[in-house]
């Protein structure tokens, strides 16, 4: 591990602050991804920002909007009585992450902000561009059965690995930031970025903004959703491919869907094509199936993950399905 500074922030205002003075600081939250970044040469900050005692945990409502501390727990966050009674989804994708141990460790604002899990961005002897702008990306030609079907460039296939945003992304939540004295919102949809020629920024953030709470609206999937996800193993594994479902349904006919997908790309993945065939159709397996159908007729496979197509689609008939149940 490369030396650095390190700096125990007592509030936002102070973490902003420092971060301001070294524009190659790290905020550190649960450490969970930051350290292991560290270890392997991949992330090498002069300073890190201890975010522990700032606060920004607390999980609390007002009428229309359930808001996230950015640095409460992963496991506070999925057994919090208003994260069960409001959005069961996310509880579920948040469970469906990691181990209890570092679910434990883990904040929000961080599960956010992990980063690929592609072998080769971890690896310094390889090409990443990702890691290193303009080396590369070893992965296009290399093993890239984990890689992305969608959204891909010729510059990275990564995928990223959040389950909980993946729900996140289905539930239209709102990240609130804070730089500088300013305050600011952005949509998920709009939060995580596809590679294009800068696969190095995975998010619309800019250097130095912390993360302060993640708004839910109450719309909100009380009663139809789903997520399931599929991977090599049940425990410490990440997805190969997820499905977040959030249905509304009257008299069997689908108001609206809200559909992410993880696994696939470099971001959530909004099934958009599935959830526009769906609205106004009747709730039924023959309608789930073409609207996976037509979500998965635009993928772009690589060389190892042609499968991903055919698990993709079962996976969203299989999510719908078991929404569609409540
Ligand atoms: C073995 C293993 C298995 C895992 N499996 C899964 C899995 O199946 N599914 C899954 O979703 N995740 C999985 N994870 C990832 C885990 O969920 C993340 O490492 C964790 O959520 C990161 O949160 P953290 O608080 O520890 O972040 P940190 O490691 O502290 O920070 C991560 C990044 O976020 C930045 N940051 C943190 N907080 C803020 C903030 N408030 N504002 C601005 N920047 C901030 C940091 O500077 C850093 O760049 C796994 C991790 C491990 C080690
Ligand atoms: S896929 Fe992206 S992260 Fe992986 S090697 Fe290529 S550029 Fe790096």
């Amino acid at each position: 591990m490369n030396p650095f500074k390190f700096i125990s922030a007592t509030d936002s205002n102070a973490a902003i602050a420092a971060h301001h003075q070294n524009s190659r600081a790290a905020f550190l939250a649960g450490g969970t991804n930051l350290m292991d970044l560290m270890k392997e040469h991949v992330a090498l900050p002069e300073a890190v920002i201890d975010l522990g005692r700032i606060g920004l945990k607390e999980i609390k409502e007002t009428a229309k909007v359930v808001s996230l501390g950015a640095l409460a727990s992963n496991t506070f966050t999925a057994n919090h009585s208003l994260v069960r009674k409001y959005f069961p989804l996310l509880s579920k994708a948040i469970l469906a992450g990691a181990s209890a141990q570092i679910r434990n460790m883990a904040t929000n604002g961080g599960n956010l902000l992990q980063r690929t899990r592609c072998s080769y961005f971890y690896d310094i002897s390889m090409p990443c561009n990702k890691r290193k702008p303009g080396s590369g990306c070893a992965a296009m030609e290399g093993f890239n059965r984990m890689h992305a079907i969608f959204g891909w460039s010729d510059h990275c296939v990564a995928v990223y690995p959040s389950d909980m945003a993946i729900a996140l992304s289905a539930m239209d939540a709102r990240i609130k930031v804070s730089s500088d004295g300013s305050q600011r919102e952005i949509e998920m949809k709009d939060f995580h970025l596809l590679p294009g020629t800068h696969p190095e920024k995975d998010n619309s953030l800019s250097s130095g903004e912390l993360i302060t709470s993640i708004e839910l609206p109450k719309n909100s999937f009380g009663k139809h959703w789903a997520y399931v996800k599929v991977r090599d193993r049940n425990s410490y594994a990440f997805a190969l491919v997820s499905v977040a479902v959030g249905l509304q349904i009257n008299n069997n006919i689908i108001e609206s869907a809200k559909i992410a997908m993880g696994g696939v790309a470099h971001k959530p993945w909004r099934a958009l094509k599935a959830e526009a065939f769906l609205k106004g159709k009747s709730a039924t397996t023959a309608n789930f199936i073409k609207a996976a159908a037509m979500e998965m007729a635009a993928a772009k496979p690589l060389s190892h993950n042609q499968f991903k197509i055919e698990m993709s689609k079962k996976t969203l008939v299989s999510a719908m399905e078991v929404a569609l149940k409540g």
